[in-house]
């Protein structure tokens, strides 16, 4: 018999700040990816100034967004977008490929104040309830793909798991953390915010070992028992694993993307690829902004003129457009 020996090396041990790294591990017929965002996230939170729990949650977007956004093959964009009734009603964040990511969040400051003095400020409560949309964009002449998920008062995990659970049939698990770092400048204390997260897949090649325990019954009669069916050895093994990420090993930056999959998989092996860079950049330009108040009915846009001028500012990425009236006339 013949075969390839796969070569093995110390896991590196260099920051990871701001890439994707995807993995595999044979054994357990799993793959997924690890991202760490440092100076990306921290450069995306900075530019708003939301209340510090909305800045942690829009952080797991970001986070989640650029795990799910990385899978794409081809040139386009992923849109994540929540649609909720807690105090932060939607939160929206894009990848457009090859890593660039943008996101912001809508809420009432006033509701969010509220939630954070009663001590209700955890990411699923401060979303409620309602939807998780998920949007794959090709370009002007292509169908967009839309998936939707339920979000029922947990955080973005739990809508994760769910997508994959009922759209993709897929057993997924996804780790996401946020955090503030401090550090002493020469200025006082100063903080950076960075981010990490995880998603593992199980890929067997025979497609009935991805069975899972069964959906709610949902009309089945009153009484009927779930049909239990036991997970693969593989899987339960795999997703124990994920749930044993503390989010200080997804954040800490002196824990490579290489070290963290070593800690997780080193019994099974694990093999990693090409990790991808990310960067936060929005895509927003004057002549964009310009091009779409053209767009408006002239009475829309003489309603938008203070003090002689139009000035519109981006909700990404806080830019700050101003415009004669007579410059976007069309
Ligand atoms: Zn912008």
């Amino acid at each position: 018999m013949s075969y390839t020996e796969i070569p093995t090396r110390a896991p590196a041990a260099g920051s990871a700040d701001d890439t994707i790294q995807p993995f595999e591990v044979s054994a357990l017929d799993l793959r997924g990816r690890v991202v760490r965002l440092g100076p990306a996230i921290d450069d995306i939170l900075a530019r708003h100034d939301d209340p510090l729990p909305v800045a942690k949650l829009l952080g797991e977007a970001t986070v989640l967004t650029a795990l799910l956004g990385s899978a794409l093959k081809f040139t386009g964009k992923f849109i994540l977008q929540t649609q909720t009734d807690g105090p932060v009603h939607m939160l929206v964040v894009d990848f457009t490929t090859p890593g660039r990511l943008r996101a912001c969040a809508r809420y009432d400051r006033a509701r969010v104040d509220a939630a954070i003095a009663a001590g209700a400020d955890s990411p699923g409560a401060l979303m409620g309830k309602g939807h998780l949309a998920m949007t794959i964009d090709q370009g002007p002449d292509t169908s967009r793909y839309q998936g939707l998920v339920a979000v029922e008062g947990g955080g973005l995990e739990d809508a994760a798991h769910e997508y994959f659970r009922r759209s993709e049939q897929i057993p997924t698990r996804v780790r996401l953390a946020v955090a503030e770092e401090f550090h002493m400048g020469g200025d006082g204390m100063r903080h950076r915010w960075r981010a990490g997260g995880i998603l593992a897949q199980f890929l067997p090649k025979s497609p009935e070992r991805m069975r899972q325990p069964d959906l709610d019954p949902g009309d089945a009669p009153e009484g009927t028992a779930p049909h239990v069916v036991p997970e693969d050895d593989a899987w339960v093994e795999g997703r124990s694993l994920i749930s044993t990420v503390e989010d200080i090993e997804l954040i800490d930056p002196a824990l490579s993307s290489e070290q963290l999959l070593y800690r997780l998989f080193h019994e099974r092996g694990v093999r990693v690829f090409r990790s991808a860079a990310v960067r936060a950049q929005c895509s927003c330009s004057r002549e964009g902004v310009a091009s779409m108040l053209r767009s408006f009915s002239r009475d829309d846009r003489d309603h938008m003129v203070e003090n002689g001028v139009i000035s519109v500012t981006c909700e990404f990425c806080s830019a700050h457009y101003v415009f004669a009236p007579d410059e976007v006339e069309d």
